[in-house]
């Protein structure tokens, strides 16, 4: 069994910023990581097509894309105070969507292969008409929207990153077809998590918010799975998509977690016996934050032992 890992060098363009915590370096230092150890590994390196404008559609305003295109052509466009585009981040952005949509259709191809998506700009605090928080395009969500429209009915996100992942909530808020299940610290940037925001209309009881104090640890993340397990099982889904961000390491300068390695590995275990269960082993890794260089290529590389090493 392999694993596929997608990524496009087209994301190392993307700046926002020469201090910008999310930047280029991040991705360089997962891939060296995984080359170093692919050799015994059966890690197979993996390019894609940029998603097209219609993929994007799916989740995102055309209004909105349009202005991201247009930044192609300005030399900077500021979104947020944290979020500027510079004139390769469209490109990027739409890089880093085709790639978790081409894992998804490996993964439908081939239900044994476990790919994770290294690229960037990352994607949940992108909501359907908007920019922030480091994300232009939804990628996670984009690649649930192709999940949907390959056949696939029941997609579940599992949003690990520290931060909670408010775009792709609002963006599936009052829909059934996606769970989205999140664990942030909380009280936190963006402010949005909260345990009683639990979707709407239809969509109520497919969002579930698994809020965590500030200095959480392996213990507490242990529990709050345990506490969530039961849901994902419940739903049954179809395909996995975890929004994988490495920013509850304890390293991490932007939050104030406490895990390391071996819980994103034990996470990573967990969820895939949620995919042999009800997705026929179907589930797909797409980074998202982490900032501290070692603790990102640490935790990639667990959640990738793991993929390729875990049997049940
Ligand atoms: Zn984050």
């Amino acid at each position: 069994m392999a694993v596929p890992i997608y990524s496009d060098d087209a994301c190392l363009a993307h700046s926002a910023g020469s201090v910008h915590p999310e930047r280029p370096e991040r991705m360089p230092a997962i891939l060296r990581r995984l080359r170093d150890r692919s050799a015994d590994r059966g890690i197979e390196f993996m390019t894609a097509q940029p998603a097209s404008i219609d993929s994007l559609a799916a989740v995102h305003d055309r209004a909105y894309l349009a202005a991201l295109e247009a930044t192609e052509t300005a030399p900077v466009t500021v979104f947020d105070a944290d979020t500027a585009a510079n004139e390769h981040t469209w490109r990027a952005a739409r890089a880093a969507a085709g790639a978790a949509i081409a894992a998804v259709d490996h993964t439908v191809a081939d239900p044994t292969a476990r790919p994770f998506v290294v690229a960037r700009p990352p994607g949940h605090h992108a909501e359907a008409d908007r920019a922030m928080g480091f994300c232009f395009v939804n990628t996670a969500a984009v690649a649930a929207a192709h999940a949907h429209a390959v056949g696939i009915e029941r997609v579940a996100i599992v949003d690990w990153d520290v931060h909670h992942g408010n775009g792709t909530e609002r963006i599936f808020a009052d829909r059934a077809d996606v769970l989205y299940v999140s664990l942030h610290q909380y009280p936190h940037y963006p402010g949005t998590g909260a345990r009683t925001d639990r979707g709407s209309g239809e969509g109520l009881g497919y969002t579930v918010n698994v809020p965590l104090p500030a200095g959480s640890g392996e213990r507490e993340h242990r529990e709050a799975f345990t506490e969530m397990l039961p849901v994902l099982t419940d739903y049954a889904p179809q395909m996995l998509i975890v929004s994988a961000g490495f920013d509850a390491d304890s390293r991490d300068p932007l939050a104030a977690m406490e895990i390391g390695p071996a819980v994103y590995r034990w996470m990573t275990e967990r969820l895939t016996d949620c995919a042999i269960a009800s997705a026929g082993g179907r589930i797909v890794h797409v980074l998202e934050g982490g900032y501290d260089l070692s603790a990102l290529a640490d935790g990639v590389d667990a959640v990738v032992a793991a993929l390729l090493e875990y049997r049940v």
